[in-house]
């Protein structure tokens, strides 16, 4: 395995480093004689084009990756932040998909990122109303992601196997459920992300670490023969990337720059409730929707006390930045989950709700020659004019995605399983299955967390510079002065919404916004100051 050397600089990512980088291909693409040309340009910063860079720069190609917003800035936020197992899948009979997932849920919670994801215990409970064959076909399937777990070599300790449970061991993991009309349960464990988007955050550090140039707030206008039109969206400049490849990984948006890819995009809705409301679930609940074979309801456990409740599945003929949430799609949720709680959810219940779109996606008939559809979940297709998109997937994937498009551009053999991300280390303590770090810093970033911490001195009144700074989250203005200095964020809005998810309880924003914006001029203030 390779981890990463801690406090390594070259996987910080600064606005600082970005500027550079900006002017070093601004510059250079005016200068005929100093001209560059990079072996490859990744289009998106979502945890696909992450993975590409991650890949790309491993094996040794120089890699710039470019994001029009900030790392993050789409679907890939926006997520059940579950790194699962696959067993939908199996039950549509896709074993290959169900093998692939299993295979990178292995990886991600032993070697790759085992600090920034832990095993989830998830109960489907046994109501009255509950057809015994439906329990035993539940109990049939837990066992099939058994076998495919075993398979992947992700040991027991790990993931733990699927077992029945009692009426009273249900009741104790999930004590809002509602008892009188519940025999029991069947327990699963998967695997559940501190943040969806610090995983991609920690998949872009690594690239850095790597090599890859990391350009956010910058938009490929058009993707041309010999590399990428380029517009810096802070400062109005344009300028030209030449490269020897393109891997665009722009998820809903694949159709802007290759119009034979047509998405599908299909909104997923998830409520954000307070833990306490449903009395501390230990467990997530995962709830059949009546009547919809295969599909379930979600009630998430998440490590800042509070729960997600998901998930809608609507198609939609409109890509909106951020999707906005219907009153439908809440009443529905709200509908669903209800049917096995104790006391029904209201409107008032809810503390916030966020929507993302899925990529789905179909190639056009013309040029479809040329495409090679690697998987059923996720499309790697090479355009006539030789860049290449690779879209669809899952989170849980990326790392396998990444691999597929990268072996379309060259033949050196990917490293990516045996790279940890920046916080892993050997030595990091095991966590019992089921359990966050209780270290708030070290269950954000591992092994970096005491670097974090120190960053207290950096700020004024340090000693309270690790008070959270909101009442649903651990989050405090040493976390913020970490997504500045070293994560990479711009301003408040990449901080808040992208770095330290501040944002999915409407009213910690607001609170947390004062905090952010102090840290943010105060730093703002002291690095250009170094700059200059
Ligand atoms: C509601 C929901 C729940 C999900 N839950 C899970 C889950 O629990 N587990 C799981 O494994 N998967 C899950 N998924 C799937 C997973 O989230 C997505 O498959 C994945 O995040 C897609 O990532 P991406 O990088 O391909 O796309 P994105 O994250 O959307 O990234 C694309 C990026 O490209 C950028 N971009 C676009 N055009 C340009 C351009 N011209 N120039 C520069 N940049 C550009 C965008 O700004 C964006 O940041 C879920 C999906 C949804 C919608």
């Amino acid at each position: 395995m390779i981890y990463p050397r801690l406090g390594d600089p070259r996987a910080d990512l600064s606005w600082h480093r970005r500027q550079l980088d900006v002017a070093h291909f601004a510059e250079t693409a005016t200068s005929h004689r100093f001209a560059t040309e990079v072996d490859l340009v990744v289009v998106g910063g979502g945890i696909t084009g992450a993975g590409v860079a991650l890949d790309a720069a491993s094996r040794g190609l120089s890699t710039v990756l470019i994001e029009r917003e900030d790392l993050a800035f789409g679907t890939s936020r926006w997520s059940s932040k579950l790194v699962h197992g696959g067993l939908r899948y199996l039950a549509t009979g896709h074993v290959d998909v169900a093998w692939e997932s299993a295979v990178e849920r292995g990886h991600l919670m032993t070697t790759i990122a085992p600090h920034l994801v832990r095993a989830l215990a998830q109960v489907v409970p046994v109501m009255d109303d509950t057809a015994v064959r439906s329990a035993l076909l539940t109990r049939a399937g837990f066992l099939a992601g058994d076998v495919l777990r075993t398979g992947a070599r992700t040991p027991s300790n790990t993931l733990p196997p699927a077992h029945f449970l009692s009426a009273d061991k249900v009741r104790a993991l999930a004590p809002a459920i509602d008892s009188s009309r519940m025999r029991g349960g069947i327990m699963a464990w998967d695997g559940q992300l501190v943040d969806d988007a610090r995983l991609v955050v920690a998949v872009t550090r690594t690239a850095a670490l790597f090599g890859a140039r990391i350009i956010t707030h910058a938009n490929v206008t058009r993707i041309c023969g010999d590399g990428v039109d380029v517009h810096d969206t802070t400062t109005g400049t344009e300028f030209h990337i030449t490269a020897r490849n393109v891997i665009a990984a722009t998820g809903v948006w694949a159709g802007e720059l290759d119009d034979r890819v047509h998405v599908h995009p299909s909104r997923g809705t998830h409520l954000v409730l307070d833990a306490g409301r449903l009395g501390n679930p230990r467990a997530a609940l995962t709830i059949p929707v009546p009547g919809m074979s295969g599909r379930y309801c979600f009630l998430l456990p998440r490590p800042d006390n509070t729960v997600i409740a998901g998930i809608t599945d609507i198609g939609v003929d409109r890509i909106d930045p951020v999707p906005p949430v219907p009153d439908e799609d809440i009443e529905w949720i709200l509908s669903q989950v209800n049917t096995v709680l104790s006391r029904p959810l209201d409107r008032s219940d809810v503390l916030g709700a966020f929507a993302g779109l899925r990529p789905l996606v179909t190639m056009g008939a013309a040029g479809s020659g040329d495409t090679s559809d690697i998987s059923r979940k996720h499309l790697v297709s090479r355009a006539p004019e030789g860049h290449i998109t690779i879209t669809g997937g899952k989170l849980t994937t990326y790392r396998r995605m990444a691999q597929d498009a990268v072996d379309a551009i060259t033949d050196t053999p990917c490293i990516t399983t045996s790279i940890a991300l920046v916080g892993a280390a050997a030595d990091l303590p095991r966590r019992s299955p089921g359990f966050f770090a209780t270290d708030p810093w070290v269950m954000r970033y591992g092994a970096e967390a005491e670097r974090v911490r120190a960053l207290a001195w950096l700020l004024p009144n340090p000693d309270s510079a690790l008070d959270p700074v909101a009442d649903h989250t651990s989050v405090a203005r040493v976390d913020i002065a970490h997504a500045l200095l070293h994560e990479g964020a711009k301003d408040a809005d990449d901080v808040i919404e992208r770095r330290l998810r501040l944002d999915t309880v409407d009213v910690d924003r607001s609170v947390a916004q004062a905090a952010v914006a102090e840290v943010v001029d105060a730093l703002t203030g002291e690095l250009s100051a170094g700059v200059r």
